[in-house]
């Protein structure tokens, strides 16, 4: 074991119980440390003060509509995937203040909106899948000319220890959006637990100075050709074991030419439009704004809420929804993920994470519906056309 600095770039091993200090180290420099913790039945983020914080021993199962705990069959500290939170909760809050305002004999005055979050994050545990999504909402809120002050605050402040998957979920389809089960970029530090003949172990990624900064005191050692191996095999045995898969080979045009495909009236027969599926996604990122006053009509603020595409009043617009049937805002969601998005921001708003398909209550799966639509595909390629003819 040796104390000595580490430096971006580089890989090191740390034994099991020396990721406490991690924690320790994380809290000394003033971060609040978030990562998962059982509540409710369910894995959640939440403040963590030490690693016995960290549902040690635990396991999920995931499937259409459903989510259960259950104990898995070591004492891995991170046998589990993502459940019903995302980070999004953290760095761009679902009900959020945007100004205030108090009336007086002159008129209305502006007041301070301090925003109360703290301000330095560690999130502890970030899934690959989940730093791409951080990765998207970077480019959502920071990336065009519209900065958003709160969100890029808490983004510059951020520490992130990214968790490798060593046991992918039965929703899980990371794999096919190339987002996981391993980590390259985003990072601070990435772990892989590793565990052999008892003995648990993790092998520490450092992507950043402020990664190799944080590790440079807590004991390591290097890591071994062994230690290297073992977490490739685990890592290629996640991305070959993923729950469901989705074939994005033309995708986005897929979808385009298939506005009017009866899938959308058969999904609709089963969505309850109850918004869970956008609530639930790390990208998602629809808001609306409320305003209100006081009783005495001398104060008035203006807050910012999550909100959702599923939502009849999302898209009103002087006199009706644009999107009045269930039909029609199933079909922009998934059209907007798997096919919109890419044109507006350059990349897929899916992430394979699988959390729309576990919360779904009637369990509709983005990935069969993809594939239905594929099947059945109504309106044949202009290229496919073009061959045709020739
Ligand atoms: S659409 Fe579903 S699977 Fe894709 S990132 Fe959102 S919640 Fe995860
Ligand atoms: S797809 Fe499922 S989660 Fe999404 S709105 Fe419809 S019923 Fe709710």
């Amino acid at each position: 074991m040796t104390t000595e600095p580490v430096h971006a770039g580089g890989t090191v091993a740390l034994e099991g119980e020396q990721l406490d200090r991690l924690i320790t180290a994380l809290s000394e420099r003033k971060f609040e440390v978030l990562g998962p913790k059982l509540h409710d039945g369910a894995i959640v983020y939440d403040r963590l003060s030490s690693l016995n914080d960290l549902p040690s021993g635990w396991s999920d199962e995931q499937s259409p509509g459903k989510y259960r705990i259950k104990r898995g069959k070591g004492d891995a500290l991170f046998g589990y995937v993502v459940g019903p939170h995302s980070w999004k909760k953290f760095l761009y809050p679902p009900v959020q203040r945007m100004w205030q305002a108090e009336r007086n004999g002159k008129g209305l005055h502006i007041l301070p909106n301090h925003d109360s979050a703290p301000s330095k994050f560690a999130f502890f545990g970030v899934r690959p899948c989940e730093l791409s999504a951080l990765a998207i909402q970077d480019k959502i809120f920071l990336g065009g000319p519209y900065v958003d002050p709160g969100y890029k605050a808490r983004r510059e402040n951020l520490f992130l220890v990214a968790v490798n998957c060593t046991q992918p979920g039965g929703n899980c389809f990371c794999a096919s959006m190339n987002t996981g089960p391993k980590a390259v970029a985003g990072f601070d530090l990435a772990l892989t637990e590793l565990s052999q003949d008892g003995h648990r172990s993790f092998l520490v990624e450092i992507g950043t100075a402020a990664g190799a900064a944080m590790l440079s005191g807590i004991p390591h050692r290097p890591a071994t050709d062994a230690d290297k191996q073992l977490a490739e095999r685990v890592l290629a045995h996640a991305a070959r074991h993923m729950g469901r898969k989705l074939d994005t080979r033309d995708l986005k045009d897929l979808l385009y030419r298939n506005y009017e495909h009866p899938q959308w009236d058969k999904v609709a027969e089963r969505c309850l439009s109850c918004a869970n599926c956008t609530l639930v996604c790390p990208t998602c990122f629809c808001t609306t704004v409320e305003d209100s006053t006081d009783i005495t009509g001398n104060h008035a603020e203006r807050w910012r809420r999550w909100d959702s595409c599923f939502t009849v009043d999302f898209s009103y617009i002087h006199g009706g929804s644009v999107r009045a049937t269930p039909r029609s805002r199933y079909r922009q969601w998934m059209v907007h993920k798997l096919a919109a998005w890419l044109d507006q921001f350059g990349v897929s708003g899916c992430v394979g994470c699988g959390r729309c398909i576990t919360w779904c209550p009637v369990g509709i799966d983005i990935t069969a519906e993809a594939s239905a639509i594929r099947q059945s595909d109504q309106a044949k390629a202009p290229a496919e056309q073009g061959r045709e003819s020739e």
